[in-house]
């Protein structure tokens, strides 16, 4: 098995996260920054959170394969998906800038083809900012549902590769967000059974339940299998 693992990333809470269900197995877990590697940037074009997660990890494959450096990558892709706004913002999530951004096609597959309205790709509207324009854009719906879904794709080459999706189910709140644990859209989605948002929960409490966690664990059984 590989005792080391590149994260196609260049956020380190993830990378915190994933080193976490990595270090008992004796794994270490780098990211594009940990090994000099430049140049990791690729643009998220793909319809679905399963084809941008593949989409980087192969960009980081291809920029560690010119480097002579041959281990398996993990990627992911995640982000928000509400029911009654038919699915946003979806693989937008990032990039949410109120109600025209991305349009939802069925099946899990999004475009981006529609007008997306001013700043749509622009990600520096802050998460408070996001999160307010998503409530405003839900408006007094009565169906809150919605969920944070995670695709997690580990590459051992261009055409091996095993994927998991998972979500966190929830429900959007009606008033303001609550808590300041997290990030993100995590102070405006409430889990019922738990009777908190996910931004009022510990970070490992989050990390049993999120579809990151659990989308990780999965991956890891798989590494697990491969040895
Ligand atoms: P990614 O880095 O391309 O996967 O983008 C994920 C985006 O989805 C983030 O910028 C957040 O806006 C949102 N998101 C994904 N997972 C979470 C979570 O656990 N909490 C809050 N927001 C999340």
């Amino acid at each position: 098995m590989a005792r080391e693992i590149w994260f196609a990333t260049g956020n380190s809470d993830k990378k915190r996260e994933l080193s976490g269900l990595l270090a008992p197995l004796g794994i270490t877990v780098k990211i594009p920054g940990d090994g000099g590697i430049e140049g990791f940037d690729p643009e998220e074009t793909g319809g679905s959170f399963l084809e941008n997660s593949l989409l980087k990890a192969r960009a980081l494959r291809s920029l560690l394969l010119s480097r002579g450096i041959f281990e398996p990558v993990i990627a992911d892709d995640s982000g928000l998906c509400v029911d009654a706004l038919g699915g946003r913002p979806g693989v937008y999530s990032a990039r949410y800038a109120g109600r025209h951004s991305g349009r939802y096609t069925g099946s899990g597959r999004y475009t981006g083809s529609g007008d997306r309205g001013p700043g749509a790709r622009d990600k520096k509207l802050d998460a408070a900012e996001r999160n307010r324009l998503l409530l405003e854009e839900l408006g007094d719906r009565p169906d809150r549902g919605a969920r944070f879904v995670c695709a997690m794709v580990l590459l051992f080459d261009e055409n091996r590769f095993v994927c998991v999706q998972e979500t966190l189910e929830g429900e959007l709140v009606r008033e303001e967000g609550r808590g300041t644990g997290g990030f993100g859209y995590d102070p405006i989605l409430y889990i019922p059974e738990l009777g908190r948002t996910a931004a009022e929960l510990g970070e490992e409490e989050k990390n049993r339940i999120s579809h990151r966690g659990k989308a990780g664990r999965a991956i890891v059984k798989l590494l697990t299998c491969q040895s």
